[in-house]
């Protein structure tokens, strides 16, 4: 099949970011099969999702992982001109959800398998295909992890086909998100000084985390690379009290950050929990129960800073045929097949501006690049 239709396939299985994605993988399963590829399951507690990865080539170190999530974004309220799980070509272009972001990818490795298998493989290629990309990279890390201990020999690097106009990217910001809800006491307006009120506790936080930012900025923590060229931090939404006059018992805000690679995660939500704990001491002399606590919305999205000198960046230089690097301004598995050990780049077809959007395309061009870039992998791991 070509990779045009494996892509029909493919997308005709919704398989929305959070809901079961069994019957997409069911169908590449059947077609791994066929082939006489053996591949490995790695299913969630509750047997409804299951990442999977497969091996083709022989049990040697320097293989390179080809990773793609099988999940895509939902289309309610998205004015489509077509099916959006059909696979329509119009001129030079293929509309589907996921025909870029990024079953056009899964598609080209899948159509590449005859290929691979036909080459005198000298170093393997690994397929990862994982699932709930987009609700949170969910399953990046489980797969990432399960290629680690499950093959004895060590693959090379890691390539995300997340849409990039087959243009090598090395870099990402990290991403974390959480949810701070502020406990409180209740009573009358006029109490301010009796009582602890959240909504003016959850002030001084937005404030202590806006000031964090700019004092990243004040020291010179840049990265060029990135735009913007900083750690963003912000607080998207906020909710807490009752009336004018009424002293308010909770106060809870939405807030994200996206660190460049040389800004820790850890190191930002430490700084603001140690912020955290001095409120909680001068507040609790006057409401013994105030606290505050922090929920994740959303799992952490590892940062990824590929080193220009890393071989996987050689590779993928000599395969897509491009001479320069550069970064990506959204999340991807990439920085946790890079924390799993995998020196990782992002490489795939499709521009990003057309992902997550109604009439979501891939071009034939790129589909065609992509798989030439399997072809020159398939050289590069048979020489
Ligand atoms: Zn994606």
């Amino acid at each position: 099949m070509t990779a045009a239709e494996i892509l029909s396939h493919l997308v005709s299985f919704p398989g929305l970011g959070g809901e079961s994605n069994l019957p997409v993988a069911r169908w590449i399963e059947d077609y791994l099969t066929e082939h006489g590829v053996t591949y490995t399951r790695v299913p969630n507690d509750a047997g409804d999702k299951v990442a999977l990865h497969a091996r083709i080539g022989p049990a040697t170190d320097g293989g390179i992982i080809l990773s793609g999530h099988m999940d895509v974004v939902p289309t309610a309220g998205q004015p489509w001109d077509t099916d959006p799980f059909e696979l329509v070509r119009k001129g030079d272009k293929y509309f589907a959800r996921g025909s870029c972001d990024m079953k056009g990818f899964l598609a080209c490795c899948l159509a590449a398998v005859p290929h691979f298998q036909q080459a005198d493989l000298k170093r393997p290629v690994y397929f990862a295909f994982s699932y709930d990309e987009e609700v949170g990279c969910r399953a990046g890390d489980i797969v990432a992890e399960s290629i680690r201990d499950h093959y004895d020999e060590k693959p090379g690097g890691a390539i995300i086909g997340e849409p990039t106009m087959l243009q090598p990217m090395v870099g990402q910001k990290g991403i974390m998100v959480y949810t701070t809800v502020v406990h409180g006491s209740q009573g009358h307006s006029s109490r301010i000084r009796q009582e602890v009120d959240a909504v003016h506790e959850a002030a001084r936080l937005v404030v202590f985390l806006e000031e964090k930012m700019e004092s990243l900025i004040q020291a010179g923590h840049l990265d060029d690379r990135f735009h913007p060229n900083h750690t963003s931090i912000h607080v998207g939404k906020i909710a807490g009290g009752s009336a004018f006059n009424i002293i308010a018992n909770e106060c809870r805000f939405d807030w994200d950050y996206r660190n460049i690679p040389r800004d820790s995660a850890e190191e930002i939500f430490t700084d603001f929990q140690a912020y955290c704990h001095e409120r909680e001491t001068v507040c609790r002399k006057i409401y013994p129960d105030f606290r505050i606590e922090h929920l994740p919305l959303h799992p952490p999205v590892p940062p990824l800073d590929t080193a220009e000198s890393a071989d996987i960046v050689d590779l993928i230089k000599q395969i897509s045929g491009a001479s320069t690097t550069g970064t990506v301004a959204y999340a991807a598995e990439a920085g946790q097949f890079s924390n799993a050990g995998f020196d990782s780049v992002i490489c795939g077809p499709g521009d990003i501006a057309q992902a997550h959007r109604a009439n979501e395309f891939v071009s034939v061009e790129q589909l065609e690049g992509c798989s030439r870039m399997m072809e020159k992998l398939a050289e590069h791991l048979s020489s």
